[in-house]
């Protein structure tokens, strides 16, 4: 199967969730898919290589909660670190926090103030890039460090959303966009 049937079977809409009017991009199905999973996250473990296909990241971030899901085989597959940034509250040692603003109210993010070492290289991953807010507020955790960004991957781009927008300027990879 084309990478593009793979996610085309594997990420379903699921209309009013989590409140009416939104339609959910699902990727459950495309979880449960063994060869289909393997094929996402060879995929995005690429936009993590030279040229030559050789791993040019030393720490893959994954944005709680999905992109967890992603990013912890992204790292094992580029021989890199995991780096999980999570909600508010969830981490147990010292943290950096950025807020960022939802259509009702604001959300905070937070990760490990020991997270990087100066000089590494960071690839961050997650699952949907909708309004950008999230990702956008990851960059900011991570420009806190001596760390250098070499992309940000998603599984799925919403283009009728300003994501890419908000985040002009950055190496942003979408494995489809809708
Ligand atoms: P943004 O901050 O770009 O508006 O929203 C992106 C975040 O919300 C991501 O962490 C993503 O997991 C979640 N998200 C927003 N819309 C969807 C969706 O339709 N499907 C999935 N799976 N996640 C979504």
């Amino acid at each position: 199967r084309s990478l593009e049937q793979v996610l085309k079977d594997g990420i379903r809409d699921i209309p009013d969730y989590p409140q009416a009017g939104v339609i959910f991009k699902d990727i459950t199905p495309l979880l449960a898919d063994n060869s289909g999973f393997a094929q996402v996250v060879e995929a995005l473990a690429a936009t993590g290589t030279d040229d030559d296909g050789r791993p040019v990241v030393d720490k893959v971030v994954g944005i709680e909660a999905r992109g967890f899901i992603l990013a912890a085989p992204v790292a094992l597959a580029l021989g890199a670190g995991f780096v999980p940034v999570r909600k508010k509250g969830k981490l147990p040692a010292a943290t950096y926090e950025e807020s960022y603003a939802l259509e009702y109210g604001e959300a905070t993010i937070e990760v490990h103030q020991d997270a990087f070492a100066p000089g590494d290289r960071v690839l961050i991953i997650d699952d949907v890039l909708a309004t950008g807010g999230t990702i956008e507020a990851c960059l900011r955790l991570i420009r806190r460090f001596e760390a250098e960004v070499h992309g940000t991957t998603v599984l799925l781009e919403l283009s009728f959303l300003p994501g890419r927008e908000r985040l002009s300027g950055e190496q942003l990879t979408a494995l489809v966009t809708v």
